[in-house]
């Protein structure tokens, strides 16, 4: 049997599942005031808390490219707010590899400058406020615009290093993109015919039951239609008859002599 090697932090607590971890972590936010973050890296294998959010990445873990299509799908705010979830420490392990690669560095890139553009603009309004408030919003807002900042000098540094995409790697890209979109739009499809489907049986039982053939029905269904546009009608002829003006000048129709001359009377 294998000894387990010591914790190099006995004093800290420690938790055994990640869920364990984030919910005590909550807890000590509202306690203490600042974010604790889990990490799972100590070498005696349990999980602790720390001050710091846990920036490393596991040597072992490898990238899913699902991750990065999921990602490179994504509409611009989602995007965003998942660049600014792994900035704070709150990102999954398949989010914060998945930005890494050569796929999502650009958009990576172009992501935290907006959100570094928008810390910023919030440090400037809130410089004058003087609180208690606004003093330890401006501590949690200074440190994650450093973050922020390392965010961008390691983006930098993985494009710098990375090989331009050549135009077929490019064509490549586009391509797994458009098969994933054209497989979600198929899927969604599916689902819709499934729907009407259900929808359609759901009716014809409802009308066998109530043993009324569909033709009659359908007709039933028109004359209850012509009858309410009746009652509305005579309920509300002058606004009916304005509104038939304003839509016959707005096709260039010309407009029935009855309704001109209601519209000439009630004028
Ligand atoms: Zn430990």
């Amino acid at each position: 049997m294998t000894t387990p090697t010591p914790c190099p932090t006995p004093d800290k607590k420690r938790y055994a599942t990640l869920a364990a971890a984030n919910s005590a972590a909550t807890r000590s936010e509202i306690a203490l005031g600042y974010p604790l973050y889990p990490y799972t890296t100590c070498p005696c294998t349990w999980i602790h808390l720390s001050k710091t959010p846990d920036e490393t990445i596991p040597q072992d873990a490898t990238i899913n490219i699902a991750d990065v299509t999921r990602l490179q799908l994504q509409c611009h705010t989602t995007f965003r707010d998942v660049v600014a979830s792994e900035a704070s420490g709150h990102a999954p392990l398949q989010d914060r590899l998945a930005l890494r690669h050569r796929g999502l560095l650009e958009r990576w890139h172009k992501a935290l400058k907006e959100l570094d553009a928008d810390i910023n603009d919030q440090l400037r309004q809130r410089a004058g406020d003087k609180t208690l408030e606004a003093h330890d919003w401006r501590r949690r807002a200074t440190n994650y615009r450093d973050t922020l900042r390392r965010r961008i000098n390691e983006c930098r540094d993985l494009l710098s290093q990375a090989v331009p995409q050549t135009k077929e790697e490019k064509d490549a890209d586009r391509q797994a993109r458009k098969t994933v979109q054209q497989t979600q739009q198929a899927h969604f499809e599916q689902a819709n015919a499934a729907r009407r489907e259900a929808r359609n049986t759901a009716m014809d039982d409802e009308l066998d039951r109530s043993n009324i053939p569909q033709v009659a029905q359908k007709d039933l269904r028109r004359q209850a239609g012509e009858r309410a546009i009746r009652r509305l009608i005579d309920a509300h002829g002058l606004e009916f008859s304005q509104y038939l003006a304003e839509e016959c000048a707005a096709l260039g129709a010309s407009l029935p002599n009855r309704v001109r001359k209601y519209l000439t009377d009630a004028a």
